[in-house]
């Protein structure tokens, strides 16, 4: 919350909060805090809650909490160096009894007396039967209690900074402000989504009598903070309308196109090709997400858009993560494109530098439509003759910044596909500069992948199926082990155990082997034989998780599956059903770790990748799965976006009605709200007129 604007006084110098000198407010600056408003926007992390009590025998190791006892010995004290002296007493109520341990506090031995109550508040250990407290605090079972009840703010802190200064400073600045402030959100909005009251939340977000009082305080700070993110977005889409685009022609060869693919689109690719078509014909620079599960059928949609861009005399970039899919995607391109006098190059960081000159030259000089290459292509400047489109698959291997680079050449549309499946919600955080369209549904007559988690006592069966499954026909991959450290660790253990197999479990069938250390000619070499039927397996470390297709494949077994996250999982599996054939995801998991486990359980439960991707933020949280900071969103102070969805999705109701409507330009009582919005939002939007 910046609302400094609005209340001069948040704005001034933590100089002039009570309590707050040079030397600290330095150690407070470490922390980001340099205004009033800084600090009562330091929001607590947690609470101690010393209205929770319990009885003896109910305690937990780890427990914060009050119990009223007894004291039942007289004080000792232990002297085990001269700087150290330890007071301990045993006190107990009907239930058990809890040893009492202070740290060179003597006032303790005037303060408890044996035969006395009173009421312990502090941190439970617990050992076996042995229970203990350390320092807790504590006051006279029928005095009146101050100490050991109510709802205690826990700050982070920095050196120099303690959780009692903290707090006082805290109350210090509240008494300054609380009162004063003017709300941004207006009384409509708080009525529609019961929020509560700015000076209320900000009061009780640091000072709650109860839980509730908490719970209310945060839920409305934790709504404007993504109600302030969404309307931001929307306001930067809004402003990127802008930008001009190219506008194509809709061809009739894209009808002709379609009705000579050896299957028919689904209604879910017609859709979604229908939205691209109309961005690319429309004034407005394209920027659309194609989301849509592995095996959904991405890639003919962009080829579509590719062939739309030729058809009207613009080139066209596909970019991959991987050379292998380069070269899968160069390989299937070229003859549905070749009818239509498409000249297709491929252009990946192995080719030879004298080659590279060559087809640089190419595509500067418009002898090439369609440019398909890894990142490599973004690193080097290629210039084009008319770039008017680029397609980025698998875009969770990219960075945005990329994605940039490559756009500020010129300002051609872009298509990003991913099969990341991130909730809608989340996506329209992550991608909140583009549009989304989903292809939601699979092509007919595939057939469910059966998916197994075993262990090691398995493993002859495994090998058994299959020898079987080669026997009939089909093909299968093996992933071995992740080790994250080192590559070259990674491909010593594919090449032992491909030797293994080889030389025993597998003996007499074709193995072929790919891991990060080969070189690129000899990777291709495999993985083609392997797509041409000549190998009967492939071992291979991660490199075949994103994209490549053969249809004949329809066994995928993953060594340490433990080791992979659940998108990566879903990804490899993604590997094998894409023909007509029945298949299978073997999961080998040689930890027995509780995480673990459920991670195998939600695999072999669900095979909807959305589904799947909730269930992992549940288990992880969505930071680690998607690198939220890497996206370049502003840090949250408050929100928690696994536990907030929730929320989120009342905040995008409540932009999406907000703009609409347009409430912030018309109306009054939203006033504040927008001028709000436009500082934070104001060196966004100054880059991007620049742009
Ligand atoms: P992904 O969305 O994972 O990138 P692909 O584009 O690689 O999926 O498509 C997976 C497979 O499905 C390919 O072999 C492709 O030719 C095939 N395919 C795509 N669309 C259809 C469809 N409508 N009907 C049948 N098969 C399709
Ligand atoms: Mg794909």
């Amino acid at each position: 919350m910046d609302a400094s604007q609005l209340t001069p006084i948040l704005a001034d110098n933590i100089l002039s909060v009570q309590q707050v000198g040079k030397a600290r407010a330095q150690k407070l600056n470490k922390l980001g805090i340099k205004t009033i408003g800084d600090l009562v926007t330091y929001y607590p992390r947690d609470y101690e809650d010393r209205n929770r009590e319990k009885r003896v025998e109910a305690l937990e190791d780890g427990d914060e909490c009050a119990v009223t006892l007894l004291v039942c010995s007289d004080i000792t004290l232990n002297r085990p160096r001269r700087t150290l002296r330890i007071y301990k007493v045993t006190a107990c109520d009907d239930s058990g009894s809890v040893t009492l341990t202070w740290f060179n506090q003597d006032y303790i031995k005037d303060k408890i007396h044996k035969g006395s109550k009173y009421v312990f508040f502090g941190k439970v250990k617990k050992r076996g039967i042995f229970i203990e407290m350390v320092n807790p605090i504590f006051e006279e079972a029928d005095a009146i209690r101050k100490k050991t009840t109510g709802i205690q703010p826990i700050y982070p802190l920095t050196e120099g900074i303690t959780q009692t200064y903290m707090r006082m400073i805290q109350s210090n600045a509240l008494s300054m402000v609380i009162g004063k402030l003017s709300d941004i959100l207006p009384e409509e909005l708080r009525g529609q989504f019961a929020l509560a009251e700015i000076n209320y939340a900000l009061e009780k977000i640091h000072f709650p009598q109860t839980a509730e009082e908490a719970e209310r305080a945060r839920r409305r700070l934790v709504f404007e903070e993504l109600l302030m993110l969404q309307l931001g977005l929307l306001h930067l889409k809004n402003s990127q309308v802008q930008v001009c685009g190219i506008q194509y022609k809709k061809r009739a060869e894209i009808r002709k196109f379609v009705e000579n693919l050896p299957f028919q689109l689904t209604n879910a690719q017609w859709r979604v090709y229908q939205e691209i078509e109309n961005d690319m014909i429309g004034k407005k620079q394209m920027n659309r997400l194609i989301q849509g599960d592995v095996g959904s059928g991405k890639t003919i949609v962009a080829v579509m858009a590719i062939l739309l861009a030729a058809l009207n005399g613009y080139q066209s970039v596909f970019m991959v993560p991987t050379e292998i899919l380069a070269e899968q995607h160069y390989q299937s391109v070229v003859p549905m494109l070749q009818d239509y006098g498409v000249r297709v190059v491929l252009l990946t960081g192995s080719v030879t530098k004298k080659e590279k000159e060559h087809i640089k030259e190419g595509i500067k000089n418009h002898g090439f439509d369609l440019i398909i290459g890894t990142h490599a292509l973004l690193e080097e400047d290629v210039s084009f003759a008319n770039l008017g489109l680029v397609v980025t698959d698998e875009q969770h291997r990219f960075g945005v910044k990329q994605r940039a680079v490559l756009s500020a050449k010129s300002n051609p549309d872009i298509l990003v596909m991913t099969a990341t499946p991130i909730p809608r919600t989340l996506a329209l955080i992550l991608y909140g500069d583009l549009d989304i369209s989903i292809i939601d549904e699979l092509p007919p007559n595939r057939k469910p992948i059966e998916t197994y988690s075993v262990t090691e006592t398995m493993r002859d069966r495994i090998n058994r199926f299959i020898r079987k499954k080669v026997e009939e026909g089909r093909q299968a991959y093996i992933i071995c082990p992740l080790v994250e450290e080192s590559e070259v660790i990674e491909a010593e253990a594919a090449t032992s155990l491909a030797d293994k197999l080889r030389e025993r479990d597998l003996k007499g069938l074709t193995i072929g082997l790919i891991h990060g250390k080969m070189k690129w000619k000899e990777k291709e070499k495999v993985m083609r034989d392997f797509s041409e039927g000549k190998l009967d397996v492939l071992v291979s470390t991660t490199v075949v998780e994103v994209g490549v297709n053969v249809p004949n494949a329809s066994v995928m077994v993953v060594e340490n599956a433990e080791r992979f996250g659940l998108a990566q999982l879903h990804q490899l599996r993604g590997r094998v059903g894409r023909g007509e054939y029945q298949s299978y995801c073997i999961l080998f998991c040689q930890s027995s770790n509780e995480i673990a486990r459920k991670r195998m359980e939600i695999m072999t439960t669900y095979s909807d990748g959305f589904k799947l991707s909730e269930k992992d933020m549940e288990l992880r949280g969505p930071g680690d799965i998607f690198g939220i900071r890497q996206h370049g969103l502003p840090e949250f102070k408050i929100v928690n976006l696994y536990e907030d969805i929730e929320i989120l999705k009342e905040a995008q109701a409540a932009a999406s009605d907000i703009m609409k409507h347009q409430k912030l330009e018309g109306r009054e009582d939203y006033k504040r709200l927008q001028s709000q919005l436009l500082s934070m939002f104001r060196k966004k939007l100054q880059e991007i007129a620049l742009n």
